[in-house]
């Protein structure tokens, strides 16, 4: 039968946009559709760690960021109060973080995937998945008010988000469901310069965090227990701000600084969903989700796309059955950010660490390399498994006996 294409992908951002171009770069048929146009904002803060970076490095990518004038992060900085624990996120191969709008990084990437050959269309609303006896088939869709159509794949790749449509449609199973935990909002100011560094403040049931981006512009991201969240929604500018007077120096600086942008911010569910069945796989945040407190998603995406399209590789080449490549996918995802997503929901509680872990804070604090593993942990280059290990602690602390 004909299938029309080799790949349909419904959505063009984090997730979508990387796996259209590894496909297409491979020789693959790739229709990417998505219902915005590029370039567009989404509702997200957009930290992207070291290993993200790595990933538009590997793709060849790396330097068409770097030329849009986005300010390096060298430092991730950790304000407890009591002490500060700051850091090199990354490693030697790749050291630094990046803040890009997200209307450059992912116009960046839907210009990459059509680069590599993949048909792109954009204002295309996808309506329905067209399933035929149990298996994707197609989408059916239209663009900019017209006619509905129907395309065909042998594969339905649902990189459409938390409210994906190939998942309503399939029904993964779901599980380690989590509802959300954290409220927050984020905004962009002017003159309020960071000198490379990303600098986040933990106090009691808040925490916010401020890091350079495009046009000369700082995010400060920030919020409250979900608890708060209907009682605060009708005056976030005024919690927001009654958060940032809990750290004066910052206030003294947010004083200074003017906010360009209205706040923007939603709350979100945490879930693992399997992502495959007949016909379809889900990547980025339709296939996993957490809390934006340990900014994973991006890079996560990117990370799942690489995965993905090396998998459909070989099961669109015939070198392996499409069960058993997505059965690994599966595997390698939830053993590699099970610890993260963990870490992620407790630390979006924002309640303050208990007595032993303050202590350990404490111990790190002003330890060179400990402070680097500490930063390397939030951003995600290790995990908090490999942290918070014993032996690791030790081996970073020397004889200090925490
Ligand atoms: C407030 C907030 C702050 C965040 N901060 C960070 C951060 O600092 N760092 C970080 O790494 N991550 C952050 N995240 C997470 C990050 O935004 C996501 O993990 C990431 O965007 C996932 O990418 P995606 O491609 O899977 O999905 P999305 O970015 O949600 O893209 C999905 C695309 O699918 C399209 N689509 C959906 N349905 C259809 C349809 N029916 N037809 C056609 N197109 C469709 C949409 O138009 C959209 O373009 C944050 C999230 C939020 C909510």
């Amino acid at each position: 039968m004909n299938r029309g294409y080799d790949a349909i992908i419904v959505g063009g951002r984090c997730a979508g946009s990387p796996t259209a171009m590894l496909l297409a770069r491979k020789g693959y048929r790739v229709l990417l559709v998505d219902r915005a146009t590029f370039p567009s904002d989404t509702v997200s803060t957009h930290i992207l760690h070291p290993v993200g970076v790595a990933a538009l490095a590997r793709w060849g990518l790396l330097e068409r960021l770097v030329t849009t004038g986005c300010p390096p992060i060298h430092t991730y900085a950790y304000d407890f109060g009591p002490f500060t624990i700051e850091g090199g996120p990354g490693t030697t191969d790749s050291p630094v973080a990046y803040c890009p709008r997200r209307t450059v990084l992912d116009k960046l990437l839907v210009d990459a995937a059509a680069d590599a050959g993949a048909e792109i269309r954009e204002g295309f609303i996808v309506d329905e998945i067209v399933v035929e006896d149990g298996r994707a088939v197609g989408v059916k869709g239209r663009a900019g008010g017209g006619a509905p159509v129907i395309e065909r794949a042998e594969v339905i790749v649902g990189a459409d988000g938390r409210r994906s449509r190939v998942a309503d449609t399939v029904g993964p199973e779901q599980y380690r469901e989590r509802p959300p935990i954290l409220a927050g909002y984020y905004s962009y100011w002017s003159n309020l310069p960071m000198n490379g560094r990303f600098e986040t403040y933990i106090r009691s049931y808040r925490a916010f965090a401020a890091a350079p981006t495009h046009d000369d512009l700082t995010l400060v991201v920030g919020g409250w227990p979900i608890s708060e969240f209907e009682a605060n929604k009708k005056d976030v500018e005024g919690h927001f701000l009654k958060m940032l007077s809990m750290v004066p120096s910052f206030n003294d600086r947010i004083q200074g600084a003017k906010r360009e942008r209205q706040f923007a911010g939603t709350p979100v569910p945490n879930y693992f969903r399997k992502p495959y069945g007949p016909g379809w796989v889900l990547v980025g945040d339709a296939g996993y989700n957490k809390d934006y407190v340990t900014a994973q998603g991006i890079s996560d995406a990117f990370r799942d796309a690489e995965e993905c399209a090396a998998a459909l590789d070989r099961s669109l080449s015939n070198a392996a059955p499409f069960d058993e490549v997505m059965r690994e996918v599966q595997q390698r995802r939830d053993e590699h950010v099970t610890s993260m997503f963990e870490f992620t929901c407790q630390l979006a509680t924002l309640e303050p660490p208990p007595p032993d872990m303050q202590r350990l804070f404490g111990a790190i604090a002003g330890n060179r390399k400990a402070m680097d593993g500490f930063a390397q942990m939030n951003a995600g280059t290790i995990s908090p498994a490999q942290f918070f290990a014993p032996e690791n602690i030790g081996a970073l602390l020397g004889a200090s006996g925490v």
